[in-house]
């Protein structure tokens, strides 16, 4: 999805002024993106519908970067799609909280209902695992072995009416202080009235405060119809999103918010007790369009830097042609995109780093202010510059007749720099790439 998505942008990112065609173009490519990613037809529709809307309108259009704010409006949309903020847990007001884990058979139930445990411990609750899946022995025997593994109680009864358990462990949890109750039911190769009904029961007498649901994302459109389902039959209150390390296209966690109304709460990638995080739509929207803040970087960058002149640049600095022109017309390429500090600080990472750093965009304009003041023919042919120019260059500017020493001296030191890369490479942009 990821790809499809940044294959469409690209091309949008090419033109200049967007027109209401070329949104509506890169918008049929986003929805096909969508639909190859298993998100529900309907999801894909109204999604792109609200993603036109808001682009064709003159707020976009008439802005100096209408690819990047289109983008924008898709990573707003995604987020939104989602649900917006990261829901949490639903605590009992009195404890114990108990927690009703369902799904199909194979989703992932018990490993998660392991993994929930584990955070809960790490957060300095007490919570018990309740075995509730009576069908199979070997059930309770892997819930204790993960219950070992996340160092959390695994409370059973063997196999008997579940709703007997889940009495018999809100007893025993009150007597040992267990503030939060996590119930590990039983699951079906498919839906089928019987689980419903058990599931339905448990619900009536023991008044979870929580149903989470449990859906392999691998299962893509499936996930979702599962997601209706249960959430038609039994009223669910959020989702955990399992698999999402394997090789999936992404698309259940686009549409299980969007056709249940239901929140994802937490995701699961992997088979270890640790793989749980608490599931963040803004995070997974930048999951998907690739490369989060690092694309509205280069969306920046690339939006400003006009593709004729930094070519035009390439060739120059190939043939070592490379004067105080270009040196002032990047000067100011930079400047436009703003404070340089700010700049490098949406790159992952830098922020931390920069933070005691002192950034000083004047000096920048005190090179361009000393350029300014140069003729045309010195700026194309520094080589001429000599002593009486430098004076004249100087108080033109307002500046020593070091400064403009120093400033030609750096300028022969990049050339030289320049003449080593420009034989490298052929004159062709360097393409970044991002994991
Ligand atoms: P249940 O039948 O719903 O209780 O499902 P299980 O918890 O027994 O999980 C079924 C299988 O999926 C097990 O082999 C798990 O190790 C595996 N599994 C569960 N969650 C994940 C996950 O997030 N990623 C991966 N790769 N495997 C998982
Ligand atoms: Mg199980």
């Amino acid at each position: 999805l990821a790809d499809k998505l940044s294959e469409a942008f690209k091309r949008l990112r090419s033109k200049g002024k967007l027109t209401e065609s070329d949104v509506k173009q890169a918008m049929r490519e986003v929805r096909l993106a969508l639909l190859e990613a298993d998100v529900n037809y309907k999801v894909a529709k109204d999604f792109v519908a609200k993603v036109t809307e808001r682009s064709v309108g003159s707020e976009v259009m008439e802005s100096l970067t209408p690819a990047q704010q289109v983008v924008k409006i898709v990573d707003e949309e995604l987020t939104a799609l989602m649900g917006g903020e990261n829901t949490r847990i639903d605590m009992a007001s009195k404890p114990p909280t108990i927690i009703m884990m369902c799904g199909l058979q194979g989703s992932g139930k018990t490993t998660h209902a392991a993994k929930l445990a584990s955070l809960f411990k790490r957060q300095g609750h007490r919570p018990m695992l309740v075995a509730c899946d009576i069908y199979r022995p070997a059930a309770i025997t892997q819930l204790q072995v993960m219950g070992e593994k996340a160092g959390v109680p695994v409370f059973e009864m063997g196999q008997i009416d579940p709703v007997k358990i889940i009495k018999g462990a809100m007893r025993f949890g009150k007597d040992h202080g267990n503030d939060i109750l996590i119930l590990d039911t039983a699951g079906r190769l498919h839906i089928d009235e019987e689980l419903m009904n058990e599931l339905k029961r448990i619900k009536a007498d023991v008044e979870p405060n929580e149903i989470l649901l449990v859906v392999d994302a691998m299962t893509g459109q499936d996930a979702v119809n599962v997601a209706k389902a249960f959430d038609d039959a039994l009223g669910i209150t959020g989702v955990i999103l399992t698999k999402l390390d394997g090789d999936t296209r992404g698309g259940a966690a686009l549409s299980v918010r969007a056709v249940t109304g239901k929140p994802i709460k937490f995701i699961g990638a992997g088979e270890k007790i640790g793989d749980l995080e608490p599931f963040h739509p803004a995070r997974m929207s930048s999951r998907i369009l690739g490369m989060g803040d690092v694309l509205s970087l280069i969306e920046k960058a690339e939006s400003q830097m006009d593709e004729k002149q930094a070519r035009k640049l390439a060739k120059r600095m190939q043939e070592n042609k490379l004067d105080f022109n270009d040196m002032l017309e990047q000067m100011l390429q930079v400047r436009k995109m703003g404070p340089l500090k700010q700049l490098l600080s949406s790159l992952p990472g830098m922020e931390k780093q920069l933070r005691d750093v002192d950034i000083d965009d004047r000096q920048m304009d005190r090179v361009a202010a000393i350029i300014q003041s140069m003729t045309m023919e010195e700026r194309s042919n520094p080589d001429i510059i000599n002593p009486s120019r430098k004076r004249r260059i100087a108080a033109g500017s307002g500046m020593k007749v070091e400064d403009v020493n120093r400033l030609i001296k750096q300028f022969e030191q990049a050339r030289k720099v320049m003449k080593q890369v420009g034989r490298g490479g052929k004159g062709k942009r360097r393409r970044m790439n991002f994991p």
